[in-house]
């Protein structure tokens, strides 16, 4: 079994309740979606075929037993699960980054899932697979990507018809460089809502451009 990988590389998560960590990341690579604030797009195309063990073996050459497997979009690969299967069994805790537009209902359940769900600021609010939403567990996540006050709105208005700060935590995350810390943080402090600011922490220590950090 085998996966095309963008890139791997062994930093601080930069975004959910584990930023700051160590981790293993994986970078799988192709996505189905073209969000507009994408930083990602070097993602897209291309990569290198790596089998599981070997990307299970590169893992445990690191100190730290966390792994994030992410984009592009990984479930649109067929291993991709096998490989989330095989990094718990080699005892990571492991999170998986979705952009949600795919099933995330057969993963196994050690994978702690990311949920993206779409704004429409992204332009890909039609893409949002809402079944997610009955299956997320425990340990799971829910983030939204705010490009303006519109997408937060929006952000709060699903959050409260779904219930979801009652079942995981909700990450808001601004699109950086473009909705301010300091707005994002006046905006959940107005709201009243049990959210997370989720910051993309390696932009502010390595810089918005840095690749593999
Ligand atoms: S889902 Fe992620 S990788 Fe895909 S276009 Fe959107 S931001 Fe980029």
């Amino acid at each position: 079994m085998s996966l095309t990988v963008c890139e791997t590389f062994y930093s601080l998560m930069g975004e959910s309740t584990a930023a700051g960590l160590a981790a293993f990341f994986i970078r799988l690579a192709g996505c189905n979606l073209r969000c507009r604030y994408c930083d990602t797009t070097y993602a897209y195309e291309g990569g290198m075929g790596r089998s599981i063990a070997d990307l299970v073996g590169q893992g445990r050459t690191f100190p730290v037993r966390l792994a994030l497997v992410t984009g592009g979009e990984p479930l649109l690969q067929a291993d991709t699960p096998a490989l989330l299967v095989q990094l718990a069994d080699a005892g990571f805790t492991v999170f998986l980054e979705t952009n949600g537009s795919l099933p995330i209902r057969d993963l196994d359940p050690r994978v702690r899932r990311i949920v993206d769900l779409k704004c429409p600021g992204s332009g890909m609010s039609a893409h949002n697979y809402w079944p997610n939403l009955k299956w997320l567990a425990p340990g799971d996540e829910v983030k939204f990507v705010i490009s303006d006050r519109p997408d937060f709105d929006w952000a709060v208005k699903i959050i409260k018809e779904r219930d979801l700060t009652s079942r995981v935590p909700v990450l808001i995350s601004p699109v950086f460089g473009v909705v301010t810390p300091r707005d994002a943080a006046a905006w959940i402090l107005a709201s009243g809502l049990p959210l997370r600011l989720n910051l993309q922490l390696h932009k502010y220590i390595w810089g918005p451009e840095v690749r593999g950090v």
